[in-house]
């Protein structure tokens, strides 16, 4: 969920042609890696300290030779459907480029289902420390993709929104009457599905937990090739300005959260440049065929915006083209964090878990000279409470997929 930063440098526009290079590139590591995956990986369980209750299997044991299914096909709304004027040898490159890529995120899409709903079956309940239950759904992750890097897992609390996972000293218990956001992703060669959802226990916020849902199933309905990104923001605003509970009768309007955004993804890049508003005010620039997209919408019963507090620094990203750090210790620990996290988000969880010691430091000065990118937890006012959700989907030619669609959500 980018946050509109004020001078946040853009990410670096990618080129096609270099992108479909890079997909074949990584459709070929694919192949390679699922046929070294059958083998060896079994063997190479890196935690076997860490047990997973009744983890289910992995998804390409139950879906042979790329046979994961789509979970929702939406039609396009009138105007937008297949494109007959554009160029057509452009497009026939787009769609070799998305017969390779689909399959890779609906991998990625069933191995998020399955690891959301293990998760809230068997780890997610009042009692729970946040450190071990990130961890487990990390390793859940990690395990069912075949070890594939990993992508952060969140976990934010009540009127903090986005940003947050618990670091080491942490300490802190769900509470029976928290609001937590779970956002993950899932990587299968780059190709990333980023979904989130909420969980409460307290049955009084059901209607906020509904107001964010519904959010986000209307600015996926509204999405579509040609679309004006300003448009879907205004759906989505629409959606907020409907929803209010009352709780002892006090009266709490849902705001949606006007700093905070959807995104245009692009292979190990969460945020490839464009933004989904959830408010009015938005871009009018348009929605083109084969994006992939990560709609999330954040309603809030505080003041709508929301800021960094200071309170939890855990989220970061390696610079996609990082400046040369000054010592060798620093150079050593970036191409550490390149290898094993590429440009993708991570946590100081992550940075044990590959075995790293006292990288503090090191990791400091690398965010001082912008080789590394934090991201502070960001949050509204004290004593709000924040509700999110968020599917992935792609404007395929002639219809758009909800890759992360579940029964769930
Ligand atoms: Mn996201």
């Amino acid at each position: 969920m980018p946050a509109k930063k004020k001078g946040q440098k853009q990410q670096a526009e990618f080129n096609e042609e270099d992108e479909l290079a890079f997909l074949e590139a990584a459709a070929q590591a694919n192949q390679t890696r699922k046929q070294a995956a059958a083998t060896v990986e079994e063997e190479t369980k890196k935690d076997e300290g860490l047990v997973l209750t009744n983890l289910p299997e992995k998804p390409s044991v139950a879906f042979p030779n790329n046979t994961y299914p789509e979970k929702e096909i939406q039609e396009y709304n009138g105007h937008n459907g297949y494109r007959t004027t554009s160029e057509e040898l452009k497009q026939i490159e787009r769609l070799e480029y998305m017969e390779k890529v689909v399959p890779d995120l609906r991998e990625g899409a069933e191995v998020h289902r399955r690891v959301r709903q293990w998760a809230m079956a068997n780890v997610i309940k009042p009692g729970v420390n946040l450190f071990d239950m990130c961890a487990q759904i990390e390793e859940a992750v990690r395990r069912l993709t075949g070890y594939q890097p990993i992508t952060r897992g969140l976990a934010s609390l009540n009127n903090c929104a986005a940003h947050s996972t618990p670091n080491h000293n942490d300490g802190r218990v769900l509470q029976p009457d928290d609001v937590m956001k779970i956002d993950f992703g899932v990587n299968i060669n780059g190709n990333i599905i980023d979904s989130a959802f909420t969980v409460c226990f307290d049955p009084k916020f059901d209607p906020l937990l509904q107001s964010a849902r519904d959010a986000t199933n209307t600015g996926i309905k509204t999405a579509g090739i040609d679309v004006r990104l300003c448009d879907i923001g205004d759906a989505i605003n629409e959606v907020f300005d409907a929803a209010s509970y009352e709780i002892n009768g006090k009266t709490y309007q849902v705001k949606p959260v006007s700093n905070l955004s959807g995104h245009l993804m692009a292979p190990y890049t969460i945020h490839a440049g464009k933004s989904i508003p959830i408010c009015r005010g938005g871009s009018g620039e348009k929605m083109a065929e084969g994006e992939l997209y990560a709609c999330e919408t954040f309603g809030t019963t505080g003041k709508g915006r929301v800021h960094s507090l200071g309170d939890n620094l855990s989220h970061y990203m390696v610079n996609p083209t990082p400046p040369v750090p000054r010592t060798p210790q620093q150079r050593k620990l970036l191409k550490t964090l390149q290898e094993n996290f590429s440009t993708l988000a991570f946590c100081p969880r992550f940075i044990d878990y590959i075995g790293e010691k006292k990288y503090q430091l090191n990791l400091r000065q690398l965010c001082e000279c912008h080789s590394v990118v934090e991201y502070p937890s960001l949050s509204d006012v004290k004593g709000s409470h924040v509700a999110q959700f968020e599917h992935s989907f792609i404007l395929l030619p002639t219809h758009k997929e909800v890759l992360s669609r579940g029964d769930d959500y």
